[in-house]
């Protein structure tokens, strides 16, 4: 649930306007914060959020799932009562959108066509930049619609599709041209699009690949890829899972393996689906890697969460299919001036699970590499680029996003799609 407008002005009001406001360092697209909040409390809600806007073109899906590093940075954070920077981002975006003044001029056609590949935030981040300083863009996407990892990955409770709904026709109505279903290096060869009349191109392809483990009975019926479970369950089929759960083979009680809001994503679907849920977790709590207040509403949905709790396998069923999680409860143990994990006596466990979700992270899609194999990676197969130009090893052909950054927040790749479109214009002036 977002702010009503009490607890907004209450928020806004709380906020101290420092001299010298160390959450503006926090956040990687440089939100002008207390410029934003201080419009708030005058309940201008229109001009906090073009002010939101002048940095960021997405706030509604930030003021939703960004992770808000810029709250612990704020000077309440030690005592445990930061600003909810998220919260009023989202309440100027939500009650914002209707009073904003439309853009009367259209920018000066620059005369230059740019192409990119990828239409998740990062990809229509730098669509809108380049969109609004008159660049004729092309945005083309492998699945049936654009948003990325958003679109099918981010439960619809968490962002409803309407919000990327919105911004698409957004970016439509500035003249940006969306291609789905449109698999560069498959359907098509990626320099063939770029000889389509384009003077550049931009690669956000993302991190949508889960990383795969050998994690002791990982390929046992009923266990899933976090990113495998949401997907189906965000698909056409949808209605269906919500409805039975059948589709996806779901036991009476799910454990989710690992961290990061896909996990929890995972764990509270699965609660939706009906599901006992236990997210196991090998480190503390707070290095879930997850907003304080998702792991709240998380717990107060029912996800039991054991933490630190390492585990250690899947034990089958009679029939080859999960039965079990076996694990190993952990703790805080100060050794020689450091602390560290270690094991408890007698703390083995086994938690009870049909269904078995792993969430160990993602990684880059290694399509690229056979639909244009010039193009340079990192050791760990994220795309190389030039720091100061943002150019790959390839004339004209950028990258941005997760797939240069690897898997991260929403924030960063939005901030790497707007980068990109910056450098790209310099390059084109
Ligand atoms: C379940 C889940 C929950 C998440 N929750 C959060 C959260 O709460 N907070 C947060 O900050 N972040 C969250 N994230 C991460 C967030 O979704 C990513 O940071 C973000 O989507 C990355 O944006 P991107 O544009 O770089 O890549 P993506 O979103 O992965 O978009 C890349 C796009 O490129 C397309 N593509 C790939 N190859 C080709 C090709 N060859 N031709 C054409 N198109 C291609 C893909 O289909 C995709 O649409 C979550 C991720 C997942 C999976
Ligand atoms: S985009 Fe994220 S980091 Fe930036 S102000 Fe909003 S919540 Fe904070």
């Amino acid at each position: 649930m977002g702010f009503g407008k009490k607890e907004n002005l209450d928020e806004s009001r709380r906020c101290p306007q420092c001299a010298q406001p160390v959450c503006l360092k926090g956040c990687p697209l440089g939100i002008d914060i207390p410029g934003f909040i201080r419009l708030l409390r005058e309940d201008d809600t229109a001009a906090a959020l073009e002010r939101i806007r002048r940095e960021n073109p997405f706030p509604a899906i930030c003021g939703r799932i960004c992770p808000a590093p810029c709250e612990p940075a704020c000077i309440f954070y030690e005592d445990g009562t930061p600003i909810a920077i998220r919260d009023l981002e989202r309440y100027a975006a939500d009650f914002g959108r209707g009073k904003l003044q439309k853009e009367k001029n259209a920018p000066a056609d620059k005369g230059k066509k740019v192409a990119i590949i990828g239409a998740g935030p990062s990809g229509m981040a730098a669509a809108w930049y380049l969109a609004r300083a008159g660049y004729g863009v092309t945005l083309f996407e492998a699945m049936h619609e654009p948003g990325g990892l958003l679109r099918y990955g981010v439960p619809e409770f968490r962002l409803p599709q309407k919000i990327l709904d919105e911004y698409t026709m957004e970016l439509k109505g500035m003249g940006v041209r969306i291609e789905t279903n449109i698999l560069a290096g498959g359907t098509e060869p990626v320099l063939d699009i770029l000889g389509r009349g384009y003077a550049a191109m931009l690669l956000t392809v993302g991190a949508g690949v889960p990383d795969l483990t050998d994690f002791p009975g990982h390929n046992l019926g009923g266990v899933y890829y976090a990113e495998e479970f949401l997907m189906r369950a965000q698909s056409g089929a949808k209605a269906k899972v919500l409805e039975t759960g059948r589709d996806l083979m779901l036991g009476a009680q799910t454990a989710v393996l690992g961290f990061g809001p896909s996990a929890l994503d995972a764990a509270r679907l699965a609660v939706r689906l009906g599901q006992q849920v236990d997210l196991i977790f090998g480190g503390p709590e707070e290095e879930l890697g997850v907003h304080a207040d998702d792991l709240k509403a998380a717990v107060e949905e029912g996800v039991k969460v054991h933490a630190p709790v390492k585990p250690l396998g899947i034990e089958p069923d009679a029939r080859g299919f999960a039965g079990a999680v076996a694990c190993r409860r952990l703790e805080m143990v100060e050794q020689d001036g450091k602390l560290s994990l270690q094991p408890v006596a007698d703390g083995e466990i086994l938690i009870e699970a049909q269904t078995v979700i792993l969430s160990h992270g993602r990684r880059p899609n290694p399509f690229l590499r056979r639909g244009l194999p010039q193009l340079q990676y990192n050791d760990n197969g994220t795309l190389w680029v030039d720091a100061q130009t943002g150019l790959t090893n390839l004339e004209n052909i950028f990258a941005a996003g997760n797939a240069v950054t690897g898997a991260g927040p929403v924030v960063d790749a939005i901030a790497g799609g707007k980068a990109a479109a910056k450098k790209i214009m310099e390059f084109l002036s």
